[in-house]
């Protein structure tokens, strides 16, 4: 490998935040993301764990400094241990300066302590409520209790754990004093997430469950002094502070058009095509380069380079007319949330 020049694409933004999704399976059925019975790809269309590797290694090569795993449910990928151990050498060696993930919690009981031990230091956990009757509807086949006890290894391990939580009308509003204090008294961030029209997945009317982070906000001032805090990640997360808890609370608006020009970071789907934009359908092949050339990285970098070389300025996501404008043919699972 010789280039080194940092990933810059053509509106001077250096890519340096990798999200990579390993698995397109998952072990719950969230009705906002994926239908009951999804077809999932052919294990050949995957990358190997090795190819994941060889693919991860090569941005931070090219300057990703911090590289978040997601899915689908990264932990059910049988072997993902390996991959994050894998990882770890980069976090050793100071190349990386953070590897986390994104994840339902399901498995953590199981693999927090390994992923503490690989050099994890917090997780994004997806928790929509705290109601056993409406966590196994919303997620079809989760089971509270269990994503529960992850939480608990988690902490234990000494992960830090951070909530996000899909804000749906009608579903969690009313529970948003209880997911609060329960995320207070556990020292743990929350951040609330707009729903977006993800993909087709039959009848559920996401307009319906649209609730505006607008509405979250007003309903925190009304028990909570709210400062505006200027944090900013190159994401499309803000935040404010409830200055009676000290709580950080982070407000995910990905369909507004707020965050393109800090925007860091491109996504890379668990069959190798990188997306350079989550409201956009550029995107690229990587695994092409990955396996015609098993052993020269060279190619990869070349793809990967010409890929930013291609980033848009920003998306088309519109809410505002109530119709669902800019709409993706892809789910959130493919592309990695
Ligand atoms: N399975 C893991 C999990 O649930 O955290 C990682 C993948 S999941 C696709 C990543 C995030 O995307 C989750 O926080 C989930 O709530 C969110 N998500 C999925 N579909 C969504 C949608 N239509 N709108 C907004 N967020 C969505
Ligand atoms: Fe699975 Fe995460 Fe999608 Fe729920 S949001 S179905 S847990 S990938």
């Amino acid at each position: 490998m010789s280039d080194t020049a940092p990933l810059i694409d053509p509106f001077q933004r250096a890519i340096s935040y990798l999200r990579v999704s390993v698995t397109d399976r998952c072990d719950f059925r969230c009705v906002y993301c994926m239908s009951e019975n999804m077809t999932f790809l052919p294990k050949k269309e995957l990358l190997t764990l090795e190819e994941l590797d060889r693919l991860c290694s090569t941005f931070i090569h090219l300057g990703v400094k911090k590289l978040r795993i997601t899915g689908g449910e990264p932990l059910v990928r049988r072997g993902i241990m390996t991959f994050f151990e894998g990882m770890g050498r980069h976090l050793e060696s100071g190349a990386l300066d953070e590897l986390t993930l994104t994840t339902n919690g399901s498995q953590l009981e199981r693999f927090a302590d390994d992923l503490y031990a690989t050099g994890v230091r917090r997780v994004n956990l997806s928790l929509d409520t705290l109601d056993e009757q409406k966590f196994a509807d919303i997620t079809r086949w989760g089971r509270l209790p269990q994503v529960l006890r992850g939480v608990d290894a988690a902490q234990k391990a000494g992960l830090r754990v951070k909530i996000n939580a899909v804000a749906l009308k009608g579903f969690n509003e009313d529970e948003l004093p209880r997911i609060t204090e329960w995320c207070a008294e556990r020292d743990m961030d929350l951040t609330w997430i707009e729903v977006m029209p993800m993909g087709d997945i039959g009848n559920e009317d996401r307009l319906d469950q649209y609730w505006s982070l607008k509405d979250v906000r007003a309903r925190y001032a009304e028990n909570y002094t709210v400062t505006d805090l200027a944090e900013r990640t190159g994401g499309p997360a803000r935040y404010v502070r409830l200055e009676e808890t000290g709580q950080k609370i982070g407000f995910i608006t990905p369909l507004s058009h707020n965050f393109c020009e800090s925007c860091n970071r491109v996504r890379v789907t668990c069959t190798g095509e990188i997306f350079m934009c989550l409201g956009q359908e550029d995107r690229a092949d990587l695994r092409g380069a990955l396996r015609a050339h098993p052993t020269d990285d060279a190619p990869l970098e070349e793809a990967i380079r010409g890929a930013i070389a291609l980033k848009p300025k920003g998306h088309d996501f519109d809410y505002s007319r109530q119709r669902l404008d800019g709409q993706m043919t892809r789910h959130m699972s493919h592309t990695g949330g």
